[in-house]
């Protein structure tokens, strides 16, 4: 129910969805109906909300899933019973102490998620790695952006987004890669369709090997081959050189590495380029001509990029096409990694993954710990590289890693080889899940359910796309008795002991972060909750109470990177991922529908949503179909070693030959077993972002015939 006490609320916010991060305005009546509009003057939206954003209103009033009290086992298989959140933080705290004390700090660790806010994810990192000390904390940020975080960090010195939302409607040439902005970032895909309806000349190329609805406002569809973006980028790269249609006064001056990626793109012919992606050499020539033409060049990118045992290397074969023809730090320019999550920015500032600590400084650098251990008085923080997503699985499932506290996200959903996921946190030895939703399907592993308030029933900030920080206020009282993941967390670190966590309101958290960017190259210490609130919303750095903010980096050309120039990199061999077979012999690629959000714990319980596309399906390209007797709408088994899917098929020439396409929303709980697409996803990941390959895993289909 909504807070009877302050009725009727006005309020702004920010929707909890994706990485865009439109502003919503917030109006709850005299009867506590909550309504959503956007924000008419937000930077971001200008009024506009997406499908998910306005049914907001529903997902908060519809209380029907949520979990409303503190749930616990007496023993494994036992059932959940209700206890008092004294008891569960009191069990939280005797379990976690026993475990550290026998098998050492890295026999427990933390699963979180770019759903969090800053305050919740500095908190649990400080807990985990200043306290506990382990860096077995990782988040779902790990599935959606660590190869651009890498891709980022490698060639400019710094996981920093260098475009603002502005330069948008200053560019003249778009570059989407392995992304459907259409359906996934609604938002922004309507602000490029409104400047291209403005300025027709402008162009749009898409890289996919799916015709999606962002193909319909494109000028050229490059329909690869899954797998092969790197190579496709690089035979752009290669046309741009031998047209002469690079900058080579910007390469000379502030970039490093040119020469070595010209050889590198000039070993690959554009005939033999073109056989391996399956694009005609005109389409990849055109590309480049686009591009060289360009006054303002943003490339986009998401998913289809970063999640590829690949997904570095195709992170810097992206960013090196901005690099060789100067185009960032300027108006409408620039590589431009669309954040999936509304706050993986923000947990990423706070060091929220095992190879990061607090404000982009890195776990392996002796130096970045003694400053983040003095900062928080701590005597040292751990040496040992943390476990990342999958590794954490793993060593719940080989009885390396005894206990996990999972907040906020469904990993039983949403991580590849999804019976591994299952099977582990069966064999954990203890686990926690903080939820808002009972229809996560990873709740039935839980020894402990904590019960957590959701958006609007908590305070905090995020950081969308562009580096924008924005101030959510609480608005309405969470149901029963479910708490911020803030109070959950200091409770917990008190009933362990620790200091520390003297925390007065979640402000202070926020200062203290604030506190601990000084000097860096995100630096905020010029932002308070004040500040935020009187803005509404500023772009990072702010490096001053008198700073404005920084929409577009870069202006000067001074690069994060030790030589102060950006690093035009080649990229490395190809790495191992899953192999077709004749056992095996299609591409499943996953993805996402554009009214469905992740696992759908919020989505799902909108009716509206579910119309767009009530069930899971495969598409799957005529030709493909034919040659197994597949029509339009059977069932149809999808298998390979680690699991099988049954969902009907979706004939369609949209999918290219020999490639499948399953969405990933749906688990055992809305569909059944058999709905679930990371039943046979490889989790197979880039070794150095540590990311997994999910757009590619070898699988046989077939019709699906009774037994
Ligand atoms: Fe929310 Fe993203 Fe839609 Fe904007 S585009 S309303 S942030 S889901």
């Amino acid at each position: 129910s909504t807070s009877q006490k302050n009725l009727p609320v006005k309020a702004k916010t920010t929707c909890s969805y994706c990485g865009v991060g439109c502003g919503i305005d917030i109006s709850v009546n005299l009867k506590g109906n909550i309504e959503v509009e956007g924000t008419s003057d937000h930077p971001v939206n200008r009024g506009m909300l997406c499908s998910k954003g306005r049914s907001l209103n529903y997902v908060v009033q519809d209380q029907s899933d949520r979990l409303l009290y503190p749930q616990m086992r007496g023993a494994k298989n036992h059932p959940l019973q209700r206890v008092s959140w004294d008891a569960a933080i009191d069990r939280a705290a005797a379990v976690f102490k026993t475990f550290i004390e026998k098998h050492g700090p890295n026999s427990v660790g933390f699963y979180i998620s770019g759903q969090c806010l800053t305050e919740e994810y500095y908190l649990v990192n400080k807990l985990t790695k200043g306290y506990i000390g382990t860096n077995n904390i990782d988040t779902n940020s790990r599935l959606c952006m660590s190869s651009a975080v890498v891709g980022y960090t490698k060639t400019l010195g710094e996981d920093a987004v260098p475009i603002a939302y502005e330069d948008i409607e200053l560019a003249d040439c778009f570059l989407i890669a392995g992304a459907n902005p259409a359906w996934c970032h609604p938002i922004l895909f309507r602000r490029i369709e409104q400047h291209k309806e403005k300025n027709p000349n402008t162009k749009i190329v898409v890289i996919d090997p799916r015709v999606t609805d962002s193909c319909a406002l494109a000028d050229l569809h490059l329909q690869l081959t899954p797998g092969t973006d790197e190579v496709l980028l690089h035979a752009i790269g290669r046309v741009l050189i031998e047209s002469g249609n690079f900058d080579l006064k910007f390469i000379q001056s502030y970039t490093d590495g040119f020469e070595d990626y010209k050889e590198k793109v000039l070993k690959t012919s554009l005939e033999e380029a073109a056989v391996i992606c399956d694009v005609p050499v005109d389409q990849i020539q055109l590309a480049a001509q686009y591009i060289g033409d360009a006054k303002g060049f943003l490339s986009l990118w998401t998913m289809g990029l970063n999640q590829s045992t690949q997904g570095v290397n195709n992170n810097l074969a992206l960013i090196n096409l901005n690099l060789i023809t100067g185009h960032i730090g300027k108006p409408g320019s620039g590589p431009f990694s669309l954040t999936g999550q509304p706050n993986a920015m923000g947990g990423r500032e706070v060091g929220g993954m095992a190879s990061l600590l607090a404000a982009h400084r890195v776990q392996a650098n002796e130096d970045h710990r003694k400053e983040v251990a003095d900062f928080w008085g701590v005597e040292t923080l751990p040496d040992k590289p943390g476990l990342t997503a999958t590794q954490m699985f793993d060593a719940l499932d080989s009885g390396e890693m005894k206990a996990v506290w999972i907040i906020c996200t469904n990993p039983s959903v949403s991580m590849p080889n999804a019976d591994l996921v299952d099977r582990a946190l069966k064999k954990a030895k203890f686990v926690v899940v903080q939820d808002i939703s009972s229809k996560s399907d990873t709740v039935k592993y839980a020894d402990l359910v904590l019960p957590a308030a959701g958006w609007l029933e908590k305070e905090g900030t995020m950081t969308n796309s562009e580096r924008r920080i924005s101030y959510l206020p609480k608005v309405v009282d969470a149901p029963g008795e479910a708490l911020s993941d803030n109070e959950i967390l200091i409770r917990f670190a008190r009933r362990m002991g620790y200091e520390g966590f003297n925390f007065h309101s979640i402000e202070e958290i926020y200062a203290e972060h604030c506190r601990l960017t000084k000097g860096t190259n995100i630096d905020i210490s010029g932002l308070t909750y004040q500040r935020l609130k009187a803005a509404g919303t500023m772009q990072w750095p702010v490096p001053s109470a008198d700073h404005p903010g920084t929409p577009r980096l870069f202006e000067d050309k001074k690069f994060y990177t030790p030589s102060g120039k950006a690093q035009i990199l080649p990229g490395g061999n190809k790495n191992e991922c899953d192999q077709l077979s004749e056992e095996y012999p299609l591409i499943l690629t996953t993805g996402r529908v554009r009214d469905q959000w992740h696992t759908m714990t919020r989505t799902g319980k909108v009716n509206k949503l579910n119309k767009h596309i009530p069930k899971p399906f495969l598409e799957i390209h005529p030709e493909d179909a034919k040659v197994r007797g597949i029509e339009d709408g059977m069932p149809v088994l999808i298998q390979n070693d680690r699991g099988e899917v049954r969902v009907n098929a979706t004939v369609t020439e949209k999918i290219k030959k020999g490639v499948v396409f399953l969405p990933m929303h749906w688990g055992k709980i809305l569909q059944n077993s058999f709905g679930r697409a990371n039943n046979i996803t490889s989790k197979t990941f880039d070794p150095t972002s540590k990311q997994p390959g999910f757009k590619y895993s070898a699988v046989r289909v077939e019709k699906y015939k009774k037994p």
